[in-house]
């Protein structure tokens, strides 16, 4: 049996999978608020109480949202830290292997079926190809697969802390406001949860509009989504569409780099809210409009991820091969 985990500044997710020949089946799986537990083995008992595992656990791989080093991870936005060792020390697996949580979500792209994915674009995919994810939820991830002897091989970046790249004098201005807060502003600052608020910050001049002073703590970045797809705010339309674009182009910066003419993979908690927004065609614009590369980018098959368990399913196929 296999334990697999995506531990999520929000969301931790936690399953027991059986091996399979390429996808292991989910035998259990539950999901826990990370902000309520004290460290990661209180989570890890909790899951013990709620599935009582039958089998000994031989492989236990867990992706996190934060750079591993020496198979620990800091999260970048909950207070604990995480290692390997305290998952041997409480599965009593013979290997456990922390992966930054993009790096986890990869390992899930090749077993993905069709009704998983959403196409945004078609494209002419290079079976010899490398291929890339971008994730925009809590944080914003990005991942590489890069093909190594006719395999995609996942790889770990912290790329949603690359400098944010603005393309037009609106974007500018965005900038420049979120430069005056923050000092800095990485991709980050605005692709992701926190960073649609920002956004949002600046189409209404500082001012909070009514559909987001309703909403609950926590759900404000939802709130401007279905304000601006009700149509019930004008400067909560331009910050989707202002947040659809960058992201648009920054899946294009990340295909670009990765050279990922198999396939760019749009994963995270935000995509499948937005896809009506998504599927409209600015996204694709974004992405595709960076002459001279704009026929390369034109021939990548784009796709949304579906499946709100990638994360641990690719753990799970990562533990399956270990
Ligand atoms: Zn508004």
């Amino acid at each position: 049996m296999l334990l697999a985990g995506d531990v999520g500044g929000t969301k931790t997710l936690l399953g027991l999978f059986t091996r399979a020949a390429a996808r292991p089946e989910a035998l259990a799986l539950r999901a826990y608020p990370t902000n309520e537990f004290a460290n990661f083995t209180e989570i890890l008992h909790a899951f013990e109480r709620d599935v009582r595992p039958q089998a000994a656990i031989e492989a236990a791989v867990v992706g996190v949202a934060g750079p591993v080093v020496h198979q620990r991870a800091k999260l970048t936005n909950i207070v604990w830290d995480i290692s390997a060792a305290e998952i041997t020390a409480w599965s009593g697996a013979r290997r456990a292997v922390l992966l930054n949580d993009l790096e986890a979500m990869a390992n899930s792209v090749t077993v993905l079926t069709p009704d998983e994915l959403l196409v945004l674009q078609e494209g002419v995919p290079n079976p010899e190809g490398n291929a890339v994810v971008i994730a925009a939820g809590t944080g914003l991830g990005e991942a590489y697969l890069h093909r190594v002897n006719g395999r995609l091989r996942p790889v770990p970046s912290e790329g949603g802390h690359a400098d944010f790249a603005p393309r037009t004098d609106r974007e500018i201005d965005m900038l420049r406001m979120l430069r005056d807060i923050y000092g800095r502003v990485d991709v980050e600052r605005i692709l992701c949860g926190p960073g649609l608020v920002n956004v949002h910050r600046f189409t209404h001049g500082g001012r909070v509009c009514p559909p987001v002073l309703r909403a609950a703590p926590g759900n404000e970045p939802a709130a401007i989504s279905q304000a601006a797809m009700a149509g019930e705010c004008a400067e909560c339309v331009e910050a989707l569409d202002l947040f659809v674009s960058a992201y648009g182009s920054e899946a294009g910066n990340l295909g670009m780099r990765g050279v990922a003419t198999a396939g760019v993979y749009v994963g995270g908690g935000i995509a499948p809210k937005i896809l009506p927004v998504l599927q409209r065609g600015a996204f694709m614009e974004a992405f595709r409009t960076k002459p001279p590369m704009d026929e390369m980018l034109a021939r990548m098959p784009v796709r949304v991820i579906l499946n709100a368990e990638a994360g641990v399913l690719g753990a799970a196929v990562y533990a399956n091969e270990m």
